[in-house]
């Protein structure tokens, strides 16, 4: 079988999100997609959303869509998280299959830094998927994927959320209805 992986904060999840694995899922032939929260950077610019939320966002985006499961290997971890470690605890889980890793042009740009990134191209095939705003070469072994792109981000989404201003549209009805029963990303 053909196993996406495809990590991310997911704060929220939204339809770019959705939209972009599902039609790679389908150009690629992928059998299953395996969405991997990250650990929230403390870093970032607003308050990290506790790992129940996000996790209990992302099951209600999935749900319904075939082939797409959840994995919280990198939030039951301690310490920081390096694919690598997730890509060989992926390997152990689907030692019979083939496995691509869906990543932004952001990450392609930064992969010969990532922590055993010779090692890991032996693990898994990567795929790069591109954004409206990319402009770039793509080289062997990286693939590019053309997929249709709906440019929403969990920035916008919150930022939309703020400023009071519409964003259903940008999330599965049932991850709308969460967000506003836990009054979440509104202070
Ligand atoms: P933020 O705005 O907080 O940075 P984000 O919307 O980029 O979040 P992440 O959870 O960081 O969401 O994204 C995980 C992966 O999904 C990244 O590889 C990112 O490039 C990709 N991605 C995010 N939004 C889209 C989209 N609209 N279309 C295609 N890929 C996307």
């Amino acid at each position: 079988m053909k196993i996406g992986i495809f990590g991310g904060t997911f704060d929220p999840i939204h339809i770019g999100h959705i939209i972009s694995v599902l039609e790679v899922k389908i150009a690629f032939g992928l059998d299953e997609v395996v969405f991997i929260p990250a650990r929230q950077s403390p870093h970032k610019e607003t308050m990290p959303t506790a790992n129940k939320e996000r996790t209990d966002m992302i099951k209600r985006a999935i749900s319904g869509y075939e082939g797409f499961t959840m994995d919280t290997f990198e939030l039951n971890r301690e310490g920081k998280s390096f694919t690598y470690d997730t890509a060989k605890y992926l390997k152990a889980q689907y030692p019979d299959d083939e496995l691509y890793f869906l990543m932004g042009t952001d990450q392609y740009e930064n992969f010969d830094k990532w922590h055993n990134h010779d090692e890991l191209i032996d693990i898994m095939n990567f795929i790069v998927m591109m954004r409206h705003s990319d402009d770039m070469e793509i080289s062997a072994p990286f693939i590019r994927a053309d997929q249709l792109v709906v440019e929403v981000s969990s920035t916008l989404v919150r930022t939309r959320i703020k400023e009071g201003l519409p964003y259903k549209h940008f999330l599965n009805e049932a991850v709308y209805e969460y967000i506003k029963e836990n009054a979440l990303y509104e202070a």
